[in-house]
């Protein structure tokens, strides 16, 4: 990424530098090159940009004998460029650097030219010694990590000027990534001092790029999410473009290839694109929020994640395309991340504050570049310090979507709980309202049970006991005779001439006779134990335990008398009023006789009655 700001900085700022070289020149008006006192630097490094002499080779096929020769020596234009590195963006020219470095003391002078640039494809260094000799030192990312004078992940080569000389040093510069050339002259003690310091913060980061990553591939294997890998993937890719930007990677690696240098880091960014597009698609929803983005985001991964292999065939050839590519994805990640950020997503919070903390990185860097920034190891770093900042936010924006849905899962379950109360209410509450409803229906249908058993063993027409009732109560008290001993009375009582009763009335008014009939024997046999019954047609029984014959048969005239008081007028008979017949019988019941004994012993007695001129009682 910060190659690639550097790109765009220099796409934009190419022409305002060329045109500010231009005017400068012109203001100079071809004074002579400018020579550096080379003693007089001290501990801080001397920036070398402004003290550069350059010239172009379009071609690339000029020697260093052809540009010390007089035709090409005064084409040299000097670069007035006060920044913190020669800047030309992706050009295919070589170039000629020229610096003029004096040593007016009287003692030997050794400096350390750095060109903290670790991405020049070539970079040839020429110290032309007394004597004719020149000291050539050819390397750059196409040779061999050995091939540097010295060992360090950025080009360094060491200087050494006699007392009282002057020497003319040459760097030939091609690139086919961008030109970017930040050139300084160092006291090799304050070199040494700055190099540790640099290392220690290359270490500090990719330490604690490998913890963020080891720690979230734990979090990854344990939780199962596959949003900690993506975060992974964007953190090792990072970590190691730019490790490959930084010349890490070659210098690890010893990677003799070219290619493989250049591409480690497309690679890297590619990936860091991909993985880091995976991630906020994953985080901020965009499925949801943006489902109309999600192909050109999908497209992007796609390309993304292929376009590494389209490098390794193409080489560098399509670097300013992929450039543009990597930025439209830069805008369009700000952008998914700025929506996000409006539309209250609280994990676009996090990835705003990353991306601000690594533009912060990129733009620091650039300021650098352009001297606006004084260079030190932090504004040097300030991408692997944007970076670190960007991975741990992230690494926060995960912490805080654990929580968020840890919370969520809370109060999903306690609404899930009281749902459940809920139910488990309603179904209590349904069981007990069930439960009255059974327990009143019951109440209701033993009632009417009651009221049909009571029916059952009633007489319809005249509401006193029935047949059945008879016959159930004549059993029980002839087996209660049977225990105790008592006698067991019984009276047969016949209405005479009902028939023609019927004939003269009508049944409806015979109807009403019988109900009269009935209610006299009820008010006659008032002990709770008697029992008067219907036994069929116009004929009605008495039961009274613990009653002798004689007994029941002052009953039944007592019954005949209340009849005969009535005086219910009956024409067709002798009396002229309706009157009855009883055949009354008593006996204690013994063990093998039954109650149809008694009841035939009283029937007989009604027969004699009814033989013997009606309206009298008989005794069995
Ligand atoms: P007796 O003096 O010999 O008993 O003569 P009776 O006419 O009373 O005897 P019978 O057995 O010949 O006639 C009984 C009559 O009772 C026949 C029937 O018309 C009448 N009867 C029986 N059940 C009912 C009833 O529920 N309602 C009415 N209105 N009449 C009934
Ligand atoms: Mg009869
Ligand atoms: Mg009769």
């Amino acid at each position: 990424m910060r190659c690639l700001l550097y790109r765009s900085w220099c796409l934009s700022l190419r022409f305002l530098v060329t045109a500010w070289c231009l005017l400068a020149a012109a203001w100079a008006n071809a004074a002579p090159g400018p020579v550096l006192d080379a003693a007089a630097t001290g501990a801080s490094p001397t920036p070398l940009t402004a003290w550069f002499e350059l010239l172009e080779d379009p071609k690339g096929t000029l020697t260093l004998e052809q540009v010390r020769s007089p035709e090409y020596r005064a084409r040299f234009i000097p670069s007035r460029d006060s920044g913190e590195a020669l800047n030309f963006g992706i050009t295919p020219s070589t170039w000629w650097l020229r610096l003029r470095l004096a040593n007016g003391s009287s003692t030997g002078v050794e400096r350390l030219l750095e060109v903290a640039y670790a991405r020049l494809s070539h970079l040839n260094f020429y110290a032309p010694e007394a004597g004719g000799h020149v000291r050539t030192i050819e390397t750059g990312t196409t040779a061999p990590f050995e091939s540097r004078g010295y060992l360090n992940r950025n080009f360094v080569f060491p200087v050494i000027l006699p007392p009282q000389t002057e020497q003319t040093l040459y760097l030939r510069v091609a690139s086919t990534t961008a030109f970017i050339v930040p050139a300084r002259l160092w006291e090799p003690t304050a070199f040494h001092a700055y190099e540790r310091s640099d290392y220690t913060v290359q270490a500090w980061y990719f330490g604690m790029a490998a913890a963020m990553v080891l720690f979230n591939l734990l979090l990854f294997v344990r939780l199962k999410d596959w949003l900690y890998l993506q975060y992974v993937g964007f953190a090792l890719s990072m970590a190691f473009a730019l490790a490959a930007q930084n010349g890490l990677v070659k210098e690890a690696f010893r990677l003799e290839s070219a290619l493989w240098s250049d591409v480690c880091t497309s690679f890297g960014y590619s990936f860091a694109l991909a993985s880091g597009m995976l991630f906020l698609r994953r985080m901020v929803e965009t499925r949801r929020l943006l489902p109309r983005l999600e192909p050109w985001l999908q497209g992007f991964i796609a390309f993304f994640l292929i376009s590494p292999l389209l490098f390794l065939v193409t080489g560098q050839a399509l670097i300013k395309a992929a450039a543009l590519t990597y930025l439209l994805a830069m805008v369009t990640l700000m952008g998914v991340a700025i929506y996000a950020a409006w539309r209250r997503q609280r994990s676009a919070y996090f990835f705003l504050a990353a991306f601000a903390l690594l533009g912060l990185g990129a733009v620091t860097n650039a300021l650098r570049a352009m001297g606006q920034v004084p260079s030190n190891v932090f504004t040097a770093n300030a991408m692997q310090f944007g970076s670190a900042l960007e991975m741990i936010l992230l690494a926060l924006a995960l912490a805080d979507r654990f929580n968020q849905m840890r919370r969520e899962k809370a109060i999903m379950q306690a609404e899930l709980l009281a749902t459940q109360k809920a139910l488990i209410d309603t179904l209590k509450d349904n069981e007990l309202r069930l439960e009255a409803r059974v327990t009143e229906r019951t109440a209701a249908l033993e009632t009417a049970n009651h009221r049909l058993r009571a029916l059952s063993r009633t007489d319809g027409l005249t509401a006193i006991a029935n047949r059945r009732r008879f016959d159930e109560v004549l059993a029980n008290e002839w087996a209660r005779s049977q225990r105790t001993g008592e006698p067991l009375a019984l009276a047969m009582l016949d209405i005479d001439w009902f028939k023609a009763y019927n004939d003269h009335y009508g049944h409806l008014a015979g109807d009403d006779c019988l109900r009269t009939v009935a209610g006299v024997l009820a008010n006659c046999a008032v002990r709770s134990t008697d029992l008067v019954a219907r036994y069929g047609g116009e004929e009605f029984t008495i039961v009274a335990p613990g009653t002798t014959a004689a007994q029941m048969q002052a009953l039944a005239l007592e019954v005949q008398q209340a009849l005969a008081a009535l005086a219910l007028p009956h024409p067709t008979t002798p009396s002229g009023c309706v009157t009855l017949s009883a055949g009354v019988a008593a006996h204690i019941a013994q063990a093998g006789e039954t109650p149809e004994s008694l009841v035939a012993a009283a029937d007989q007695a009604l027969y004699q009655a009814k033989a013997t001129g009606r309206n009298r009682v008989v005794l069995a």
